[in-house]
């Protein structure tokens, strides 16, 4: 063995060895959580190049959010000392990359734009209101997500199919064209398109499909078991002939469902190809004994999963510490005490710590206690940085000034700083680009031209198309960060901010120097430096990346962020029925199924602690609500909790057994053949009772649809 093998194989073992030496044709790495999964992927780019001698631009390794690919370059960097010139990120830059250089044969010009879901709300509010369809009645963010997952499903708008007696679907059949047409027309694509298309363009032109399997020949994918079906096409059609697709994940951590992801994927990748290696790995190298054993006891009570053997050997460690909270407000103040106390000890600093919950909301009472009593913070998910007001409005001039087809962001500036061009003369300049078949930069360009327009008006609007056009022409000769400073002084934006913000001016105005810091910085990275690079950075942004890596600041963030992550220490809050489980997935056994994968991998992010608290009343909506310990607390065993017992919080009492008798009781009353009525799918007949851990009923109702409820839960009456 030669010294970068032995480090690239240093403290491996068996089963990872052999997954990292992995050369060609199929593979999959399924194991559990905290396996090493992740670290075999990265650690096999790194021995393609170096004892296979594989080139580094042959390899394309994508993942789910920005910080875990940035996570696997800077892991392969430190293995490689070559530079590296692998593709590494997510499936969404990787997107963004190839329709960078092939929109054109997609009739789409290279310097498009993506939008985001507020551009897509903005302009399916706008079709509807061409379409006379009420807004009100049918939100556009319904309708988005309707056509999101038909995205994801890879429907075109011409294969979309109208549901019998669906109503949401015959109007989205009507707005779904028009949405892809004027998409077309702004020059832009949304996050679905990123996949979409390259999948498109793949079928359509089989030689730039080969062309990209003889670039890419050896694909990897981590967190496989939540692509959707577009991206698991996607992944499909990168592999090329000699199927060297290797792909690492773990079925009982899939939480995307709802976007879309498709367990089965990772479960038929056998099926797909047939001669896959497949490889297990058992040992759990992130957890103490007793967490591992937790997550496990939970996860077991899933019905539909492949049983997997995990152990750790970092030692039984501390039981799980449990506290039953009289509100949300004292569970907030029992993760500050204890925050506090591990803080002082010396063992963890905040650093280590993560705070993490169902639903962004809960967020908030966690956040006024952690600040009034100056315990630093820092969240991920709450308000973004790339979602505030100056941001995206300076965002939106960039936008415009790279791509001046870009619709939705021409329409968020063009009276920002206002202008005295109101909605009257919107509508008339965007009625003139229809009838004449012109984009919308275009019709405020030929203003002079629109007799809908007095000269008082069309002169406001010509101004700022041709200040715009300056900009064109200044991008050119200045930097990015350069530009930025030029927008503010010349449009007048930096001035109405000051007259108008008062006291919050410093803020913004920090903000956007924050942005033009990012600028610079990624120009020191990126020697080209354009600006259509550096939107594209911007707009691919997700949650997760607003996370720094701040010492010293507790972390809190939906569960759904911490895929993939680990901490020392973590406080798992809001185990209550109706929260987690979550209120909408209640009366469907899959999605319980769903909440419980969730369940699993929060309590699997915890390396050496886990809190577990909950509240029996909770503020939510305006009003106090009551609420039930979770099922999920019931599922891990006794003996490795200990219940939190402080006299200034309240006592406990989790195991609300007396709760699941009275249960039962009430579900054994259902048979075969009966009729019942559900509030959302109406009339339906139970074809079968099975009891598996509580009676679960196979139900048929009147769409036509078996679905499996389980009788505890589900809002059933007989007919
Ligand atoms: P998840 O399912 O949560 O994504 P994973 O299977 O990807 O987890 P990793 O994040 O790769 O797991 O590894 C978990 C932790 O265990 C990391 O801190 C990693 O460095 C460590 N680890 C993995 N394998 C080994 C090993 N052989 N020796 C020591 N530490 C290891
Ligand atoms: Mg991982």
């Amino acid at each position: 063995m030669n010294s970068t093998e032995n480090q690239i194989l240093a403290g491996l073992n068996q089963p990872q060895k052999e997954a990292v030496m992995h050369f060609k044709g199929p593979a999959l790495v399924l194991a559990g959580a905290g396996s090493g999964k992740t670290r075999v992927l990265t650690r096999r780019i790194a021995y393609l190049i170096a004892e296979y001698g594989v080139n580094p631009g042959n390899i394309l390794a994508m993942t789910f959010t920005n910080k875990a690919a940035s996570e696997m370059k800077e892991r392969v960097n430190k293995l490689i000392s070559e530079e590296m010139r692998s593709w590494v990120g997510t499936f969404h830059s990787f997107g963004a990359t190839l329709l960078r250089r092939e929109a054109e044969k997609l009739g789409f010009k290279r310097n498009f734009s993506i939008y985001d879901t507020s551009d897509q709300k903005r302009m399916i509010k706008e079709i509807m209101q061409d379409l006379n369809i009420d807004t009100k009645k049918t939100k556009p963010s319904r309708v988005l997500n309707e056509i999101s997952d038909a995205k994801n499903q890879l429907i075109r708008p011409e294969d979309y199919k109208v549901e019998k007696f669906n109503f949401l679907s015959e109007l989205v059949s009507k707005i779904y064209p028009t949405y892809q047409q004027r998409m077309k027309e702004s020059n832009a694509f949304d996050f679905d398109d990123l996949i979409m298309k390259p999948c498109q363009l793949f079928t359509e032109y089989p030689r730039i499909k080969e062309y990209y399997n003889e670039k890419y020949k050896y694909i990897l994918v981590d967190e496989y078991q939540d692509v959707n079906h577009a991206q698991y096409r996607l992944s499909q059609l990168l592999t090329g002939i000699d199927n060297n697709i290797f792909v690492v994940g773990d079925p009982d951590q899939s939480i995307y469902g709802f976007r879309g992801a498709d367990i089965n994927n990772i479960l038929n990748f056998e099926k797909d190809f047939a001669d896959a290696k497949v490889i297990r790995l058992e040992q759990n190298y992130r957890s103490k004994e007793n967490i591992l054993k937790a997550a496990q006891s939970v996860i077991k009570n899933n019905s539909s999963r492949l049983d997997k053997d995990l152990w750790s050997d970092r030692g039984e460690g501390d039981s799980i510490e449990f506290f039953e909270a009289a509100t949300d407000k004292e569970e907030a103040g029992f993760i500050m005490e204890e925050a506090k106390k591990l803080n002082r000890a010396g063992e963890y600093n905040y650093g280590d710590m993560v705070v993490l919950y169902r639903t962004n909301a809960q967020s908030r009472s966690i956040e006024d206690v952690l600040r009034r009593n100056q315990v630093p913070y820092q969240i991920v998910g709450g308000l973004k940085f790339y979602d505030r007001k100056e941001i995206k409005d300076i965002v939106a001039y960039l936008r415009l000034i790279n791509n001046p087809a870009d619709t939705a962001a021409l329409l968020r500036i063009i009276n920002e700083p206002a202008r005295g061009i109101g909605a009257k003369t919107i509508e008339r300049v965007q009625d003139y680009a229809y009838a004449n078949n012109i984009s919308l930069f275009q019709s405020c360009l030929e203003s002079d031209h629109n007799p809908e327009l007095t000269k008082a008006y069309s002169s406001r609007v010509i101004e700022f198309a041709e200040l715009i056009e300056e900009f064109q022409e200044l991008e050119n000769e200045i930097t990015i960060d350069k530009l930025v400073s030029k927008i503010l002084s010349k449009t007048g934006y930096e001035s109405e901010i000051i007259s108008k913000e008062g006291p919050k001016a410093q803020e913004r105005l920090e903000n956007i120097g924050e942005l033009q810091s990012a600028m610079r910085e990624y120009l020191q990275e990126n020697d080209d430096g354009s600006l259509a690079g550096f939107l594209e950075e911007v707009a691919l942004i997700a949650d997760i990346d607003t996370m720094e890596d701040k010492n010293n600041f507790i972390t809190l963030m939906t569960l759904h962020s911490a895929k993939g992550l680990e901490f020392p220490v973590v406080f798992l809050a809001g185990l209550d029925e109706g929260l987690f489980p979550h209120g909408n997935s209640m009366d469907d056994a899959s999605e319980i199924e769903e909440e419980r994968r969730l369940c699993y991998v929060g309590i699997t992010r915890a390396q050496d602690k886990l809190y577990i608290l909950r509240a029996k009343n909770r503020f939510r909506y305006g009003e106090s609500k009551y609420y039930a310990p979770s099922r999920f607390l019931n599922e891990i065993p006794d003996s490795l909790i200990n219940c939190e017992d402080d006299e200034d919080y309240g006592t406990i009492d989790i195991k609300d057994k007396s709760n699941n008798s009275s249960i039962n009781a009430r579900s054994s009353n259902y048979k075969e053949g009966q009729k019942i009525i559900h509030p959302s799918w109406g009339i339906g007949e139970i074809k079968q009772v099975k009891e598996d851990r509580g009676t679960k009923l196979t139900i048929r109702f009147k769409d036509g649809k078996e679905r499996e409820l389980l009788a505890e839960y589900a809002p059933l009456q007989p007919v």
